[in-house]
């Protein structure tokens, strides 16, 4: 093998799909609930973003930020229109965009005059594998073997807002959450924390960054996570789910904080180009032409119901929790058996399922999955549940 061992890899190789759908190499059939960690959005092979994809590159991939791009400004007004936010950088991945949030918030307080400079995150959070974000992730997993990391980051408990304040000092440039851990266990932050750490950062006047790297473009049943808790951060990350499978990541900021990144201040050669953006635009477009929010809410309410019918029955399952297409089913850590049986027994049945953490099953299929998929995957699941108890 040529490639470098970073992953560890299912013995399978993926070749083709349609909808939920995806085939081996050898032809045998699966279920896809991982949607290649939350980018499939539109579910394999959609006609129309292929054929978008198609009439772009037949027509421009690529021009560079020295030009003006006009799929981008289309986007950024689309994106900045849903989020209520002012401005849009646009990058190639989440890591990417998160690094560009952490940049703005310090160039924000530079340029004030203000000393305020780090950055407060969550335990168990994941912000992506640069330095900088893996420095920003609350895990020491991925920063062993990286020093020296940087300085300016500090973590603290989810939904602990007492510990929150009192971490708060006159260094504090930004609090940076993800609504919803997805890699770190699907852990929900509660509306109440989300609004109490919005007030807390409007008092101080420090930035509210929202990672919806994960949890954005529908995943979670609303466009956005943060609109469940009435609240708008003033900083937004996206990326997986953006693209439908084309590399893009996005930084939404407001108007005043945006003013900060002037030109010569930031940039990326890809970011934002024309193949990018025009998937982007035909995700969103195909998103709400079919009504895909209402689909994700239906068929993530008959996940969750499904799984909550497995755990009466299999009591392994301790706890089932998530939004919209973003589930998990947390194991009981004292049964002997890990998130990694059941995935393998699950795929050895026809179903793709993905962990997050040792002990946390987590299902993501495509925002456009039907309920007969959904009942089918509970069907697979059970019988993996089954097998591994046996
Ligand atoms: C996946 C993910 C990232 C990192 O994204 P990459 O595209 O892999 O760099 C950052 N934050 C969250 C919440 C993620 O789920």
């Amino acid at each position: 093998m040529s490639v470098m061992p970073t992953y560890a890899r299912y013995p399978l190789t993926l070749v083709s799909g349609k909808g939920s759908r995806v085939c081996d190499d050898a032809g045998r059939e699966y279920l896809d609930f991982i949607s290649g960690i939350a980018v499939n959005t539109l579910g394999h092979a959609n006609p129309q973003l292929a054929e978008a994809i198609c009439r772009q590159a037949g027509s421009m991939l690529h021009c560079s930020n020295l030009f003006h791009i006009p799929q981008q400004q289309q986007l950024a007004a689309r994106l900045t229109a849903l989020a209520g936010l002012g401005r849009a950088f646009f990058c190639n991945s989440g890591a990417e965009a998160n690094e560009g949030a952490i940049k703005i918030a310090r160039k924000y307080f530079y340029d004030k005059g203000s000393k305020r400079r780090t950055v407060i995150t969550a335990t168990q959070s994941f912000h992506g594998r640069l330095i900088s974000t893996l420095t920003a992730t609350g895990q020491d997993k991925v920063k062993i073997g990286f020093d020296p990391l940087p300085p300016g980051f500090v973590h603290v408990p989810l939904n602990d807002i007492a510990t929150l304040k009192s971490t708060v000092n006159e260094h504090t440039a930004a609090i940076m959450l993800e609504p919803l851990q997805g890699e770190g266990g699907v852990n929900i932050a509660n509306a109440g924390y989300l609004q109490a750490v919005r007030a807390l950062c409007d008092e101080h006047g420090i930035l509210l960054m929202l990672d919806e790297i994960q949890t954005g473009i529908g995943r979670c049943g609303t466009m956005f996570a943060f609109e469940q808790a009435g609240i708008r951060p003033d900083i937004l990350t996206l990326a997986k789910g953006l693209g439908g499978g084309v590399p893009i990541g996005a930084m939404l900021a407001s108007e005043s904080v945006a003013a900060s990144f002037g030109p010569g201040t930031h940039g990326s050669t890809f970011g934002g180009n024309p193949l990018s953006c025009t998937a982007a635009l035909t995700v969103l477009d195909v998103i709400e032409q079919q009504d895909m929010l209402d689909n994700c809410r239906q068929r993530g309410a008959q996940l969750k119901q499904g799984l909550a019918a497995l755990q009466a029955e299999f009591p392994i399952i301790r706890e089932v929790r998530g939004a919209g297409l973003l589930v998990g089913a947390a194991l009981d850590e004292a049964c002997g058996i890990t998130a990694a049986d059941i995935i393998t027994a699950c795929r050895e049945g026809g179903l793709l399922i993905l962990p997050a953490g040792p002990h946390v099953l987590r299902l993501l299929p495509p925002l456009n999955v039907t309920a007969a998929d959904i009942d089918e995957a509970l069907a697979k699941l059970a019988a993996a549940l089954k097998g591994v108890s046996a």
